[in-house]
C-alpha cells in the first residue's frame, strides 16, 4: 500500500510548482506580511471566512460533528484546516482538494491532539511531569512531532498547561499538576520539543497551548464547569504557564470551554485581546476548543450568529468544528455586528500559521510514507518510551524494602489492570495501537518470565457496577467483565496468590476514568478492588500494590495497610516492560508527584502553596479550636507535593547561603549537599522553595523556585547550587504590577515540599 501511495508524489510536485508560481512566493525575499497581504487582496469575503473554518476529518471526536461534505467545502474554499485526519495518503488526498481544486489553492493545515506521544506513547502528562526532567520531557515532544509530522500532521493541540488542584477533575491527567513554576517550565519544554528550532521543518509541529484559560479550576472538579477567580490568583498562580508557552514561541493557543468570572473564555475580549495580545504580545493563531463557539449558546450568550460575532470580536481566529463563523459571519458583517478588519485579522492569523509551517512552499511536506514507516514506533522511540515510563513512576511506600522483587520464585499478578494492554497508553492517545500494546502480564512474562513463574487471575472487575464500568472503558479501552460474583473472583485470586511467594496487585483506575468528561467524586480505589486487596493482604504474603491512575487517588487505607505502593499512572506504549523494570529493580524509581495526594476528597482543593490564613494550625498539629482545620481529619495531605521514594536513601546536609542579604540586580546562591546513603545508584529531585514573609498582599507559605534532578552512586555526595535573583521573587501585587518586594524570605531545600531544611535571607531595599 505504501509503495502505491508514494506514486502520488509526482502529482504533488506538479501542484507545488503551480502554487509557487501562482502565489509568487517561492524562495523570493518577500516578507510574510507582504506575501499574505498580496494573497488576501485576491480573496473574496467568503474565502476569507472559509479560512477560519476548521472542520473535523472524523478520526477523534469529542463532541457533536457539525460539519459534513468536507470535500466540496474544501473545493469551494470554505475550509482553512482539517482537524483529526492522519496518514500521508489521506492527508495528501485532502490537501490535493485544496491545492488543485480550490480557486486560490491555499493549502490546508492539519491538526490533532498529539498529547503524550503520537503512536509511540509516553506517560500521560501528569506522569511525565513526575519525572521532573525537562530534557526528557522535551525529547518526548520531539519524538511525538517526528512521528506525527511524518503522518501528515503539522499542528498539535498541545501542551495542555492548565493548573489543577482538584483531582476530581478528570483532565488533571492531561496537565503537569498543581504548581505554577514547574508547569511553566514544562510548558516551555513541550513547545520547544514540538516546534524545534524551525517551525518550517518537515519534522516539527506547531504547538497549540491550551486551554486558555483556567480550565483546570472548574468548580467541584466537574468538567466544563464555571471558574470564578480573583485577578490576583489568576496572574500569580494560573496564567503563568500559558505565558511561558507563548514566551517559548508557541504558534497557537486554544480557548477553553469554561466561564471565567461571568464571560466564557471563547467570548472573552479581556482574556483574548487585552491579556493575550496586548499584555503578552502574542502574535500567533487563536483557535477555539471543539465547538466552543456553539456552546456559548448554552452558556446563555445568544444564538449562533450572536455568539460567533462575540467570539470573533473577542479575538478568536479559527472556529473548531462548529461552523458558526462559516455560516453567520457574512450576515453579521452586513448587519454591522462584526467588522471586516476583524475578519481580515483572523484570516491573516490562519494564513501566517500556514506560511510559518512552510505549507505555501510545499503543501505535502508533512506527508511522508517513507518517514512514517521508518520513524513511527521505531525501536529507538520504543526504547526511549520504556525509559521515560520508568522515570515517571512514583514509589509511595516501601516498608521493609518489599520492593524491588528478586527475579526468582513465583509472583501472583492479580487485578483488573494486570492483563489489559489497551489501557496502558492512557487517556488522550487517539493514535495508540491498542491491540498491540502489551498488558502488564505480557510485559512481565517477556522480561522476567524465564526466571520468575508468573501466575495470574483477575480477582475483581474494574467496578462492581457494569454500567459505570462501561462509561469507564470507552474508546476501545476495554477491560472484559467477568460475570462471576465478587466472592467467587476473590476466592480464585486468593487461591492463586497462595501458590506464590509475593503478590503484585494491579489495581486502580482504567485509563478512561480520567481525561475529558471523566470527573469523579470518589477517589478511592473502587470498592470491589478494595475488597480484593483486603483478601490478598489476609493471605499474609507480601503485597506490592501497583496503582494505575490518571489522578491522585485517596490511598489512605492503602498507605496504612499495604507494605509497598508504586503509582504508575498510565505509562504509554512500553508501560508493561517499564513496570517490570522497576518492580524487579533494574530501574530505581525516581518520580515525584506534582499534585498533592489528599487523605480524603473533603480536603480538596489541597495544595502545598496555600496561604497561611489568620488562624493557621501549627505544623504537625491536628485539631485546635478556632484554628483553620477540620474536626475529622488533619490538614496534612497523604503525600505532599514533590514526594516520591527511591530504592536508595538521600541525606540533605550543609544548607548554606552565599550571603544573608542581597539587592535587586544581585543574586544569592543557596547550596546544599545531597548524599546517597543507600546501596544502589539513584536519582533525586532536589527542590528549592521560598516564602516571602511579609508582603503588600498575602503570600503563599511555600513556592517552588527551582529544582535539579541529580544521579548519585551509593556513598556519593554532590553539592547542589541554586541561584536566586530578585526577579525570582517577583509576584503580581494588588495593582497587578510584577514586583519583588524587599524584606525577609525563608528558603527551604529538600526532596519534597514537606521534608525540608530551612534558612533565611533578606532582599534589601
Ligand atoms: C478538548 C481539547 C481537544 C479538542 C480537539 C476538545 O474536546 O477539550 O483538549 O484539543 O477536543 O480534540
Amino acid at each position: 500500500m505504501a509503495a502505491v501511495l508514494c506514486m502520488a508524489a509526482p502529482a504533488a510536485t506538479q501542484a507545488q510548482k503551480k502554487i509557487k508560481k501562482e502565489l509568487t512566493r517561492a524562495q523570493s525575499p518577500i516578507s510574510m506580511d507582504a506575501f499574505i497581504t498580496d494573497l488576501m487582496s485576491k480573496m473574496t469575503l467568503d474565502e476569507k471566512i472559509g479560512q477560519l473554518n476548521l472542520p473535523t476529518g472524523g478520526e477523534a471526536t469529542t463532541g457533536s460533528v457539525v460539519s459534513g461534505d468536507l470535500e466540496n467545502k474544501i473545493k469551494a474554499g470554505q475550509v482553512g484546516g482539517v482537524f483529526s485526519l492522519t496518514t500521508p495518503e489521506r492527508v495528501r488526498k485532502t490537501q490535493e482538494l485544496a491545492v488543485n481544486h480550490s480557486r486560490l489553492k491555499i493549502p490546508l493545515i492539519f491538526g490533532q491532539d498529539v498529547i503524550h506521544g503520537y503512536k509511540t506513547l509516553f506517560p500521560i502528562p501528569l506522569g511525565l511531569a513526575a519525572t521532573w526532567d525537562l530534557d526528557l520531557i522535551e525529547k518526548t515532544a520531539r519524538v511525538a512531532a517526528t512521528e506525527a509530522s511524518a503522518d501528515g500532521l503539522n499542528w498539535a493541540y498541545s501542551p495542555m498547561v492548565d493548573i489543577s488542584r482538584d483531582p476530581r477533575w478528570g483532565r488533571i491527567s492531561e496537565g503537569s499538576g498543581e504548581d505554577t513554576y514547574l508547569s511553566s517550565k514544562i510548558a516551555g519544554a513541550m513547545v520547544k520539543g514540538l516546534q524545534g528550532d524551525d517551525l518550517g521543518a518537515n519534522n516539527t509541529l506547531m504547538a497549540c497551548v491550551k486551554h486558555f484559560a483556567l480550565y483546570g479550576a472548574a468548580e467541584a472538579g466537574r468538567d466544563y464547569n464555571t471558574t470564578d477567580m480573583s485577578l490576583n490568583r489568576m496572574y500569580n498562580e494560573y496564567l503563568p504557564p500559558y505565558k511561558a508557552a507563548i514566551d517559548a514561541g508557541a504558534g497557537s493557543i486554544m480557548t477553553s470551554f469554561n466561564d471565567i468570572n461571568g464571560l466564557p473564555a471563547t467570548a472573552n475580549p479581556w482574556l483574548l485581546t487585552d491579556v493575550l495580545r496586548k499584555q503578552w504580545g502574542f502574535k500567533g493563531l487563536v483557535v477555539t476548543d471543539y465547538t466552543a463557539i456553539n456552546e456559548l449558546i448554552d452558556h446563555g450568550l445568544g444564538d449562533l450568529q450572536q455568539v460567533s460575532a462575540l467570539s470573533l470580536n473577542a479575538g478568536v481566529d479559527m472556529d473548531m468544528v462548529g461552523e458558526g463563523f462559516l455560516t453567520t459571519l457574512k450576515k453579521s458583517l452586513t448587519e454591522g455586528k462584526v467588522s471586516e478588519v476583524d475578519i481580515d485579522r483572523a484570516c491573516r492569523m490562519v494564513l501566517e500559521a500556514k506560511y510559518k509551517l512552510g505549507l505555501f512552499d510545499d503543501p505535502y511536506k508533512y506527508c511522508s510514507e517513507e518517514r512514517a514507516k521508518k520513524e513511527i514506533l521505531s525501536k529507538e522511540h520504543l526504547n526511549f518510551a520504556r525509559e521515560v515510563a520508568g522515570q515517571s513512576f512514583v514509589l509511595l511506600k516501601n516498608e521493609n524494602n518489599t520492593l524491588p522483587l528478586k527475579k526468582v520464585g513465583t509472583v501472583a499478578l492479580i487485578g483488573p489492570l494486570a492483563n489489559t494492554g489497551s489501557n496502558m497508553p492512557g487517556t488522550w492517545s487517539v493514535n495508540a495501537d491498542l491491540a498491540n500494546t502489551q498488558s502488564l502480564l505480557e510485559g512481565m512474562q517477556e522480561v522476567v518470565g524465564s526466571q520468575v513463574k508468573i501466575l495470574h487471575s483477575l480477582g475483581a472487575n474494574l467496578l462492581e457496577d457494569a454500567a459505570y464500568q462501561e462509561r469507564a472503558t470507552m474508546f476501545g479501552r476495554e477491560i472484559p467483565r467477568d460475570n462471576r460474583t465478587e466472592e467467587e473472583l476473590i476466592k480464585e485470586a486468593v487461591s492463586t496468590a497462595q501458590q506464590a511467594d509475593v503478590i503484585v496487585a494491579a489495581l486502580g483506575e482504567s485509563s478512561e476514568m480520567t481525561g475529558e468528561s471523566s470527573s469523579r467524586t470518589d477517589l478511592n480505589i473502587p470498592a470491589t478492588q478494595h475488597h480484593l486487596l483486603e483478601a490478598l493482604l489476609k493471605t499474609g504474603k507480601p503485597v506490592v500494590l501497583v496503582v494505575f491512575a490518571g489522578r491522585p487517588l485517596t490511598l489512605t487505607w492503602e498507605q496504612a495497610n499495604v507494605p509497598a505502593i508504586l503509582n504508575v499512572w498510565f505509562g504509554g506504549t512500553e508501560t508493561a516492560k517499564a513496570i517490570t523494570d522497576v518492580v524487579f529493580g533494574d530501574v530505581n524509581p525516581s518520580g515525584k508527584i506534582t499534585a498533592t495526594f489528599p487523605k480524603n476528597v473533603g480536603q480538596i482543593p489541597i495544595y502545598y502553596s496555600h496561604k497561611n490564613t489568620g488562624r493557621p494550625l501549627a505544623e504537625g498539629q491536628w485539631f485546635q479550636k478556632f484554628r483553620s482545620n477540620y474536626l475529622d481529619v488533619d490538614n496534612a495531605p497523604l503525600y505532599p507535593f514533590g514526594y516520591g521514594m527511591s530504592y536508595t536513601t538521600f541525606n540533605y546536609s550543609d544548607i548554606s547561603l552565599s550571603k544573608n542579604s542581597f539587592k535587586a540586580g544581585e543574586s544569592i546562591t543557596v547550596s546544599v549537599t545531597v548524599s546517597n546513603t543507600g546501596k544502589v545508584v539513584g536519582k533525586e529531585v532536589v527542590q528549592l522553595y521560598t516564602r516571602d514573609l511579609v508582603g503588600s498582599i498575602t503570600r503563599p507559605v511555600k513556592e517552588l523556585k527551582g529544582f535539579q534532578k541529580i544521579a548519585l552512586e551509593p556513598g556519593e555526595s554532590k553539592k547542589v547550587d541554586f541561584i536566586i535573583s530578585a526577579d525570582d521573587l517577583k509576584f503580581y501585587n494588588a495593582n497587578l504590577e510584577y514586583v519583588a518586594e524587599p524584606g525577609d524570605f525563608n528558603v527551604f531545600v529538600g526532596g519534597n515540599s514537606r521534608d525540608v531544611h530551612a534558612a533565611k535571607f533578606t532582599l534589601e531595599r
